[in-house]
């Protein structure tokens, strides 16, 4: 009561008072109607005011306001990536840029050089490299990796890894080597392991799987990456799997310097972990959803819950078949992938977070996966509706007519990565057939449904926004979703293309959504925070293929220039 009529007093006796203005620019609101305007106003961190230049500056004006003459500029609400990993992707080039590993001779070439430049016997690990995004679009076998044979190698391939023969003789993998539970030594025509282990890096012996960093190493590598997004013209990110420790960073940079864009936590804790002990854990816990501030706040419970459609583990209702073979290292051609959590533990889990209030997610990329997070969600929503809880499905890379139908019911939203069909529909269309690629990232579908979608890249190692893995440029992201351009050139059913003012809702107003946020930002209106991105293009009416070279002028977080300069 006392701080809302504090802040009326305020507002009124102080309106023509602005810290910042800008103006002479074309301001993309994204509010209801999409209006464009020319300026706004900005105090304490909020917007005060947006409208034509003539008012906006004849009234909000004040002697100390700083005024700004955008140009005919453009200016963006701030754009928020509502799926990313900091943390980890801060630390992967924290002490050493990576090498661009875009082929297997450039990840041979990335190995003889680490050979020449460590002792005879030390372990060299190759940084995780995805095979569909391989020049050759295979998995590296044994005999790729044997291009030295004095030190054990090791290949990141996420679920799945690579060994060379020396890495399996240290190991003790031989050909009568049991798999590990819901692993597999894959076996060559002639019965030896031919280095690939899926689901099965566990067997390695003796290699150091990642460099050890210091809580302060890792404050600092969160730091510099969250200044990359706001350089990226982001001004929220969504951590998508953040454990107790994890949460601890956040909150020493925080305190350390503040954080130079809003966070929104996603708390995955380890479904591997038996049920009664999850749910103690998820009852005991004192985080729930929206539990924090505008800065640092927690948004989703996360449960992963198939393996990866770049590794071929990624639960599907269809078969691999025989490519499967060659890009994946699988086996056994109807193998459909590896569903990590059984249904009913699944729902136990999920009732019992739903019931602490948490909006729920599972990461899900196959069909059969997102089916079976589907029947969980409709079990809850009997029970009681899911729709307020804006609980979503996370990717959902492999969707169908009908499971979009569910969706559509229950009120259910999603989390989706576009840019995955510019990175992985080349390698992905000769697995299962370009006709099983018709709801890969159907985007029309959702939207013609009034599914909520909120924009993301999964970003998980590198610091380059256009050359990580996954690339995090959000120009990059909306021009997927509007062109659907392979990294071959193909369109992937046109028919799913979206326009511009949808792509950018996706990472503005809807990405606030999924977040609980689109009250407080998202958008440029009066009252909102002043999170907003000025670039050198027009998003609107620029050729379309410049929309994915669009660079970020000065990117604002609460009505300070965070990236760039105004
Ligand atoms: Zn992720």
């Amino acid at each position: 009561m006392y701080r809302g009529l504090l802040f009326l007093i305020t507002v009124g006796a102080f309106a023509a008072d602005a810290d910042l203005i800008l103006h002479n620019g074309k301001i993309v609101t994204v509010d209801a109607a999409f209006h464009a305007v020319e300026a706004m106003a900005i105090r304490d961190g909020r917007i005060t005011a947006t409208g034509s230049s003539r008012e906006v500056v004849a009234r909000e004006r004040s002697s100390r306001t700083r005024v700004v003459d955008l140009g005919g500029k453009t200016v963006l609400p701030g754009l928020i990536d509502a799926h990313v990993h900091a943390i980890e992707a801060g630390l992967s080039e924290y002490r050493a840029k990576l090498p661009p590993l875009d082929s297997i001779a450039a990840i041979q070439d990335y190995i003889r050089a680490q050979a020449k430049a460590t002792a005879p016997g030390t372990w060299i690990l190759v940084p995780r490299t995805l095979p569909p995004r391989l020049k050759e679009m295979r998995f590296p076998t044994r005999q790729d990796l044997d291009v030295v044979t004095d030190h054990p190698v090791a290949f990141d391939g996420s679920y799945v890894w690579g060994a060379n023969s020396l890495a399996l003789k240290v190991s003790g993998i031989t050909r009568d080597t049991p798999n590990p539970p819901g692993g597999e030594v894959v076996k060559g025509a002639d019965g030896e392991p031919n280095g690939i282990l899926r689901n099965a890096s566990q067997l390695l012996k003796g290699i150091t799987r990642t460099q050890s960093f210091t809580a302060d190493d890792k404050v600092a590598a969160l730091g510099q990456m969250l200044q990359l997004y706001a350089a990226a013209g982001l001004t929220a990110v969504g951590d998508r799997a953040v454990l107790p420790d994890d949460a601890a960073i956040y909150e020493k940079l925080r305190a350390r310097s503040g954080l130079p864009v809003r966070v929104v936590l996603t708390w995955r804790p380890n479904g591997a972990r038996p049920l009664e002990d999850l749910v103690s854990e998820i009852r005991a816990s004192s985080w729930t959803t929206n539990q924090g501030d505008d800065w640092l706040k927690f948004g989703t419970f996360k449960i992963t819950l198939d393996g990866g459609q770049s590794v071929g583990t990624a639960y599907q209702r269809m078969p691999y078949g025989p490519f499967g073979r060659q890009l994946y290292g699988q086996t056994d051609p109807d193998a459909r992938g590896t569903l990590f959590v059984d249904p009913e533990k699944l729902y136990g889990i999920m009732h019992a977070a739903r019931d602490k209030g948490w909006q729920l997610t599972a990461h899900v990329q196959g069909g059969a996966a997102i089916d079976t997070l589907l029947d969980v969600f409709e079990r809850l929503d009997r029970e009681r509706p899911i729709a307020p809880t804006r609980s979503h499905v996370m990717h959902g890379s492999f969707m169908s007519e009908a499971a979009l139908n569910r969706m559509q019911r229950m009120g259910v939203i999603a989390d989706v990565q576009p840019g995955w069909l510019y990175f992985d529909v080349p390698a992905l269309q000769r697995v299962f057939g370009l006709e099983n690629m018709r709801y890969f990232f159907p985007l029309r579908s959702y939207i013609d449904r009034g599914i909520i979608l909120a924009g993301g890249s999964d970003h998980m190692i590198g610091h380059d926004k256009n050359g990580a893995v996954n690339a995090f440029n959000p120009f990059f992201n909306m021009w997927a979703c509007i062109t659907r351009r392979t990294s071959a050139g193909q369109v992937v059913y046109p028919q799913e293309k979206i326009t511009r003012q949808e792509a950018l809702k996706m990472w503005t107003v809807w990405a606030a959504y999924l977040q609980f946020a689109e009250k407080a930002r998202g958008s440029i209106e009066t009252g909102k925070f002043a999170d907003l991105v000025v670039i050198d293009r027009d998003f609107l009416t620029c050729p379309e293929d410049d929309i994915r070279r669009i660079e970020p002028l000065a990117t604002v977080v609460n009505g300070r220039v965070v990236a760039g300069r105004l």
